[in-house]
């Protein structure tokens, strides 16, 4: 199983966002709703990765659910009040 990349995020406040690519290894999303966990406000951006990846997701209503992993071709993440929400989320 592969991990699938974020192909977009709009949330530009992240430390690992830069020009709407997500550079962080692996982000998690949450629990009961489908929050990016990994999100962290700051002004200066960084990480290690050219492109983020889903390592986990605890969000078990979502189609894309599987084992607590993201079975998507790929997310897209976006702003949802004052945190960062996976957009491609789709209740089963
Ligand atoms: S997907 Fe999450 S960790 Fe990656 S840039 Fe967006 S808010 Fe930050």
């Amino acid at each position: 199983m592969t991990m699938p990349q974020v192909r977009m995020c709009d949330v530009t406040e992240c430390y690992y966002n830069q020009g709407q690519v997500c550079k962080a290894l692996a982000i998690n999303v949450g629990g009961s709703h489908p929050q990016c966990d990994t999100f962290t406000p700051s002004r200066q951006h960084g990480g290690p990765a050219s492109i983020g990846q889903v390592g986990a997701c605890k969000v078990t209503q979502c189609l894309y659910n599987s084992d607590m992993s993201c079975t998507a071709p790929g997310i897209d993440v976006s702003h949802h009040e004052q945190h960062a929400d996976c957009s491609t989320y789709t209740t089963r």
